[in-house]
Parts: C-alpha cells; structure tokens; sequence
C-alpha cells in the first residue's frame, strides 16, 4: 500500500517547519515568500524585512536555479546558501531553497530548513534517493508534464526512504494554453486532498507566470483550505534576475495577505 494514500493513513501527515507546524489538525496556511532567485545580500534582506513586517516566518529564494537557456541566471549557488543562512540566524526566519542536481544536494540539505525539488527536477532519482535519508522536510514540486500518478510515487521515494516529511506542491501543468504559462490543476489538488495523507501547497506565481492574477488566484487556493502558498516576490521586480513577469512588488505581497487572510478564516484556515 502506498504510504502517501490515506488508505494507508487516514489523517494528513503534520510536518514542521522552523518553529511553525502544518497538516495534522493545524488547520494553517503557511504564507512563503521571497524572491524567484536570491540575488545580493540587499535585495535578500529586503525580502527579509518584507516577511518580518508582517508577522510571516518562511523566506524561499533559488540559489541552484534550474534555467531553460544556459545563458541565463543560474544562481549565486553557495554564496546564496550562506545569504539564506544569515537571515536565518539573523532574523529567525525558516529557509527553503531549490536543489537542481544531484552533485550539490548534500550542501543544499546542509544549509537549509526544506529542500525544494523543483518541476524540472523531480524525476531526479539522485536527489530523490539523497532527500529520503534526510529529515528535513522536502517540498516536492510536480513536473509540468507529470500525472498525479507520478507525482504521488516521487513522493512514495522519499516516504519509503524514511523521510516523512514530504510536501506536495502544484504549480501548474502544462496543457494546450499557451496565454498563461501553465494551468494549475485545482482538480489535481482536489484529488490529492482526497486520496493522499501529505500537506499540500500551492503555487499560483509558476502557474499563471504573470504578476497580474495572482492576488484572485490565491483566494481561489487558499478558499480549498490548503496547507501552504508559495508567492514570488521581488523588492524590484523590473530589474529581477528570473521570472521577472511574475514576481509581484512588495507592495502586492502586503495586498495579497490581507485579500487572503478572510478567505482562510472562512474555511477553518489561519494565514501563518
Ligand atoms: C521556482 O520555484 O523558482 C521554480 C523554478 O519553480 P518550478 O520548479 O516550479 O518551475
Ligand atoms: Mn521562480
């Protein structure tokens, strides 16, 4: 039986994450932001400050970033890691960054409080197999070409390691639309709220790609009473070295919270 199917274990998986805890009976939406990709030791403290100011404890920022073109930014690697290191120790806050591959998975593990593993990454079964023998929460991304099926048994890799700490995140599917970036699947969502015991978050910056629906895209999630939302924000997004499209101001990540915070009260949830 797999152990991510609520057959197997009816009540969701709780899982922490610094001083916070989600699943379970937490009834919390854990709000992340930060930027697509940190950047300088400026534009990370911003993003720092942003989430201090409003009570929010999980900064999330790309330092392995997984590129389309090799002419791109591909991350600031171990000088990002120490960043996101600093404003743990300096701030309190929880980190979260991405591993690309599997050569740097260890230090990426060793560095941060949950591991990403990216759309394009999670297949990887170097990285699969490195993150079940770790405790740290994983959040596991879903491929923009992968079935819930797929999903689910990427996630089975780690649970079957001995790491129980797996969340699933959706941040759009790929299908025939090609105005916005990707579609998010709620319907997936809805499936793995059902048939799966593992906290889910969901990404609606990846899905849609452009900053302008993000705001009614989250209230929209969060209305399904989910586990968490990862929102890419930018001190400037205009001059951002990835996803510039998409990254809202911080100005917007304030309106975002409030916008949602409503919307979760009325399901039973808490904006944490
Ligand atoms: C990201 O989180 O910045 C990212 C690259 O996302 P995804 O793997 O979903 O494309
Ligand atoms: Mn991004």
């Amino acid at each position: 039986m797999q152990l991510a199917s609520r057959a197997y274990r009816n009540e969701t998986r709780e899982v922490k994450i610094g001083n916070v805890t989600i699943g379970g009976n937490t009834k919390n939406t854990l709000l992340i932001g930060g930027p697509c990709s940190v950047e300088s030791e400026e534009q990370i403290q911003q993003s720092a400050a942003l989430l201090k100011s409003l009570n929010l404890t999980t900064l999330r920022g790309g330092c392995y970033k997984p590129r389309t073109s090799p002419y791109s930014f591909q991350g600031l690697g171990l000088e990002g890691l120490k960043l996101l290191v600093k404003m743990r120790e300096q701030h309190g806050l929880a980190v979260i960054t991405e591993v690309r591959d599997a050569t740097h998975v260890d230090e990426v593990i060793a560095h941060t409080d949950v591991i990403q593993i990216g759309a394009k990454a999670m297949y990887d079964q170097g990285i699969l197999r490195a993150c079940a023998k770790t405790r740290k929460p994983v959040l596991l991304k879903r491929g923009f070409g992968t079935t819930l099926q797929e999903f689910v048994q990427a996630a089975e890799f780690m649970l079957s390691g001995g790491n129980e700490n797996v969340i699933l995140c959706e941040r759009g599917i790929r299908t025939f639309e090609t105005k916005t970036r990707f579609t998010l699947d709620l319907c997936g969502v809805a499936y793995l709220q059902e048939y799966t015991n593992l906290p889910i978050i969901l990404d609606p910056s990846h899905a849609l790609g452009y900053r302008y629906g993000v705001e009614r895209l989250s209230k929209a999630c969060v209305a399904m009473g989910i586990d968490g939302l990862l929102i890419e924000a930018h001190p400037n997004p205009a001059v951002a070295k990835s996803d510039a499209s998409q990254q809202l101001t911080h100005e917007s990540f304030i309106a975002l919270k409030s916008a949602i915070e409503p919307v979760a009260n009325s399901v039973g949830y808490k904006i944490i």
